[in-house]
């Protein structure tokens, strides 16, 4: 069911971004309530990665009702997003350029895409699909040493979102042949929400969710306290150490990291080629930024902006959040990006964090 990837090489590693820790009481705007039912943990792998989901009980809620219910957002979400499942919506619109009846929740993924690259100045970019497999990090990619200056100008013709048109009549289609979605930097946080969505459905407000590294969090934990997580250093390796940067204690927020550090794979050369792909130069980005981590109220947006943060570098990112988070409408919660100097120091730059919604202590 939920052996498909939606970012094939990278997921795997992803699942080692944020560790989830459960830490002491701190004093919070959420209320404490004490006496909670034992916590339920549930973990699996979905898209290539780990998922990790941790709920409070409610009485009227069996472990069989969470878990159906848990196994039907995840299988919708697939349907609909992953370009690894032939036979996802995603999957027909590439292969055919349009969808007349597209899913409600295709539809509302076109659209937080739009927003998000409006508000990235189009650093998130889900029609790069051409060049993610030309890189070798796509559904539909061969074995690619370095493509060439031909074939990235070739496939940057195909890219950009205002080659996807919406009919009056709801069609959605491909003004250009040849331009393909790929969800890989916005699904696993979609899915989170969509997790999340389903608990809160079935009464549960207590629980953090987990895809990937990408998390979301309601009420409290079962200390009766607030949920917190852990930021790791970005140190690269593959092995899925965890050195503690920081620690970030959340408050109804979702949170999404994307680094380098561990997702990039080593060509003939020796050289790294990092899946995070830049709409300019149509390359991977070579950004200053290490990791970025985004703070907002849904984690498809975090994760989405994540990406983005990865291309833009830390100056313009900065500006991207700060100004984000000027407008309370849009949710989002601020960022802590970490960069390195030339000795390998490690710096954390915390951007506009929202301290109704999230703290950061060592
Ligand atoms: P991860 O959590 O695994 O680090 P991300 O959320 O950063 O993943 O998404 C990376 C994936 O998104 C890539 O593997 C690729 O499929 C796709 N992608 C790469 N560059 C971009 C971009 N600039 N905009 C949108 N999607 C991208
Ligand atoms: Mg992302």
């Amino acid at each position: 069911m939920f052996n498909h990837n939606i970012s094939r090489r990278t997921g795997r590693i992803a699942a080692f971004f944020l560790t989830l820790f459960v830490l002491l009481g701190i004093p919070s705007g959420c209320v404490v309530n004490g006496g909670k039912s034992a916590p339920v943990h549930l973990s699996g792998v979905v898209w290539g990665t780990a998922y990790n989901i941790t709920y409070i009980p409610t009485p009227d809620v069996s472990l069989e009702q969470a878990t159906a219910a848990i196994t039907e957002a995840l299988d919708a979400v697939d349907t609909v997003a992953n370009a690894f499942n032939p036979s996802s919506e995603i999957s027909v619109f590439n292969r055919v350029g349009y969808l007349y009846t597209p899913s409600a929740s295709f539809v509302e993924l076109i659209e937080r895409s739009k927003l998000f690259n409006k508000y990235s100045y189009g650093a998130f970019e889900p029609t790069l699909a051409p060049l993610v497999d030309l890189w070798g990090f796509g559904a539909s990619s061969k074995e690619q040493e370095c493509p060439d200056n031909k074939a990235i100008a070739a496939a940057m013709t195909k890219v950009g979102l205002d080659k996807i048109q919406t009919t009056p009549d709801g069609t959605i289609k491909v003004l250009t042949p040849g331009v393909r979605l790929d969800f890989g930097a916005i699904a696993k946080g979609y899915g989170v929400d969509k997790v999340a969505a389903a608990l809160t459905r079935l009464g549960i407000k207590d629980y953090i969710v987990e895809i990937g590294g990408e998390v979301r969090v309601g009420g409290q934990s079962p200390r009766g306290d607030k949920w917190a997580i852990q930021i790791d250093a970005p140190i690269p390796d593959t092995t899925g150490t965890h050195t503690r940067m920081a620690v970030l204690t959340l408050c109804e927020a979702a949170v999404a990291t994307s680094g380098n550090y561990r997702n990039f794979r080593t060509n003939s050369s020796g050289q790294q080629v990092y899946h995070t792909i830049s709409p300019v130069t149509g390359r991977p980005a070579t950004s200053d930024i290490l990791s970025a981590t985004v703070i907002a109220s849904r984690t498809a947006d975090a994760d989405a902006l994540a990406t983005a943060c990865m291309v833009l570098g830390l100056k313009q990112a900065s500006t991207m959040i700060t100004t984000l988070t000027k407008d309370p409408e849009i949710g989002i919660y601020g960022a802590i990006f970490i960069t390195a100097d030339k000795e390998g120091h490690y710096t954390l730059h915390p951007v506009s964090i929202n301290t109704r919604h999230a703290t950061l202590s060592d």
